[in-house]
């Protein structure tokens, strides 16, 4: 799976709708300080369910919402959509937050669980967490990270991790 195309609409600077296109091989995103740069990698981890404030850089979830300028109001939703390509599938994946609390996942035009979309991306190595991100400061935490967590990452990178997660909901009834 590889992420061909992204667009933003309302989602923190990203004020207009912009779209954004990855061509084959290394993308380099370049731009002065706070141009934006990092809130295009925040956006990803959003659409793929980020709870943590910390990881967004937000103080609240309202937050990723674009706040307003001299030039511009601010908006009254956030929405990404990413898509993704293999050989064999398209997946278009998004998330809309409005201001009046209305959350929503879509995977290809139809509204999911959070659940279903890392389903679908279990073992694929894409999602806010696992390797295919790695933010600032991320590469320290790899190095720092116990046994478990590299555990984990290594699970995820091998696609086995989806199989973990089947077999506890198994225990579990
Ligand atoms: P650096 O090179 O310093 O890492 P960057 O290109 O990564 O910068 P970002 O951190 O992506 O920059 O962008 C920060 C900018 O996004 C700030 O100017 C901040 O005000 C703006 N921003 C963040 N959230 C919102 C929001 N909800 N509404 C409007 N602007 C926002
Ligand atoms: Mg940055």
């Amino acid at each position: 799976m590889k992420l061909v195309s992204m667009a933003l609409s309302g989602f923190k600077s990203f004020a207009r709708p912009t779209k954004l296109f990855f061509a084959d091989g290394i993308t380099a995103i370049i731009g002065p300080n706070g141009g934006g740069k990092s809130n295009i990698v925040d956006a990803i981890r959003w659409v793929f369910g980020e709870q943590s404030m910390k990881q967004l850089r937000a103080e609240e979830k309202y937050d990723v919402i674009f706040a307003g300028s001299s030039k511009i109001p601010a908006a009254t939703s956030a929405y990404v959509e990413l898509s993704f390509e293999n050989e064999d599938e398209k997946l278009v994946v998004s998330r809309l937050l409005t201001s009046d609390g209305k959350n929503q996942y879509m995977l290809n035009g139809e509204v999911v669980r959070l659940k279903d979309i890392h389903e679908k991306f279990m073992g694929t190595g894409i999602g806010k967490e696992f390797y295919s991100i790695a933010g600032q400061g991320q590469i320290e935490r790899i190095v720092n990270a116990s046994p478990e967590e590299l555990r984990l990452l290594l699970e995820e990178a091998a696609g086995t991790a989806f199989y973990r997660e089947r077999k506890k909901e198994s225990l579990a009834r």
